[in-house]
């Protein structure tokens, strides 16, 4: 396959791309005439395979793809070609959206695969883009039926879409929506039997959002843990869990996709005990995670709290934490440590003890995911293998 070049070479001579060519309408990362430095700025901060497509400035008629990747952004252009668009002259596609899907699966010869687009700002404009990609579910199809949890955002109820029991979570709030609405169009491209399901999206002209998931029957983990307790759940019960949500953090380790607040509380449990990670880059966006005073300190890792280094390997850290809870059957993180307290202890090394009755090779395993040097610790992958081999060697019992 040809190496697709960034297009900062120059021209060849083609003909009008805009022609006639599908154009996707008001869709969610086609942003029309923006510079290269707005592009730019639009995809920063920097996230490999974020991405969007513009009209080229240089060779009026043309697009450019520009994707985020190891911290800069390449230009790929996309050249009009005897009817048909291409990037590398071997691949041809009938329009934007056939491209794009065919870099979304594979990077074919780019710095990476697509991963998430950079969304053009406006419900109206998602609303399309939802409908477009099939995800846009029928508001008068869906019953609420009762409120089950209160989120940091809106309520979270139990409904019921054409008969299948299913959880709501609704935000009136119009900006707050604004920011869900690029995460539930990052959750459509996300599918593992251990993340929570997206089964599709509601947005009301008036600016609420309503984001309808599988429902969980058993609810969170960290409640699950509390009322079940040691009595009930045995070593092979808790291993389980933990490898279920490594599992799920090796799907989006695989996908670069960073998860920024991992903890049991956002783990809920299904009817035949599956733990599935949820709100994954629900909060991303949202505006309490920009404030760090708001962040979840106990399960954050220290450089995401110092400098907002958000990465797989700070939900490494967190994964840690998440097993301490797991081991603890639901205890809050550094029991008797005042708040304030935490992290200039944890900044000096200090590491929480092992939860009674944890097996020694677990508790290795969470000292490992909290290396202060982010680099040092462990990926959800190798932790995933050595979960396996604890279960496999019953080294829990
Ligand atoms: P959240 O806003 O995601 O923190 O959700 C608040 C609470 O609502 C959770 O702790 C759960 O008890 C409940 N909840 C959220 N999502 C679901 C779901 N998919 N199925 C069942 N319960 C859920």
């Amino acid at each position: 396959m040809g190496q697709p070049r960034p297009c900062t070479v120059q021209a060849e001579q083609t003909g009008s791309a805009a022609a006639g060519f599908l154009l996707p309408p008001r869709s969610c990362w086609f942003h029309g005439k923006i510079t290269r430095e707005q592009a730019e700025r639009l995809l920063y901060p920097p996230e490999t395979g974020l991405f969007l497509v513009r009209e080229s400035t240089n060779y009026p008629g043309d697009y450019t793809l520009c994707v985020s990747c190891d911290g800069k952004v390449e230009h790929y252009r996309i050249i009009y070609h005897n009817g048909k668009l291409t990037i590398d002259e071997e691949e041809y596609f009938e329009n934007l959206m056939q491209l794009v899907e065919h870099y979304t699966k594979d990077a074919d010869g780019l710095c990476t695969r697509l991963i998430k687009p950079k969304l053009m700002e406006g419900t109206v404009a998602a609303q399309d883009e939802f409908s477009r990609s099939g995800w846009a579910l029928n508001r008068k199809e869906l019953k609420l039926i009762q409120t089950i949890g209160k989120g940091e955002f809106g309520d979270v109820m139990v409904g019921d879409y054409r008969g299948t029991k299913v959880a709501v979570k609704c935000i009136k709030n119009d900006a707050t929506a604004q920011a869900f609405i690029a995460e539930a169009s990052v959750m459509t491209q996300l599918r593992h039997n251990n993340l929570v399901q997206l089964l599709g999206v509601i947005v009301e002209e008036r600016g609420s959002l309503y984001i309808v998931t599988e429902y969980m029957a058993k609810g969170s983990l960290v409640d699950y843990l509390r009322s079940r307790g040691r009595t009930v759940l045995g070593g092979d019960c808790l291993l389980k869990f933990s490898l279920d949500v490594c599992e799920a953090m090796e799907y989006l380790e695989a996908n670069n996709f960073v998860h920024r607040d991992l903890a049991a509380r956002n783990v809920l449990v299904s009817d035949d005990n599956i733990a599935k990670v949820s709100d994954f880059g629900l909060t991303k966006e949202a505006s309490s995670i920009q404030d760090t005073a708001k962040l979840p300190v106990k399960w954050t890792s220290p450089e995401a709290l110092r400098e907002k280094r958000f990465s797989t390997k700070s939900d490494v850290w967190s994964y840690g934490i998440l097993l301490w809870e797991i081991y603890s059957f639901g205890r809050v993180p550094y029991p008797r440590i005042p708040l304030k307290e935490v992290v200039p202890r944890v900044e000096k090394g200090y590491k929480m003890d092992a939860p009674d009755g944890c097996p020694p090779v677990v508790y290795d395993l969470m000292k490992q995911c909290w290396t202060l040097d982010p680099v040092v610790r462990p990926s959800f992958r190798m932790l995933r293998e050595k979960l396996q081999h604890i279960r496999a060697k019953e080294l829990y019992l």
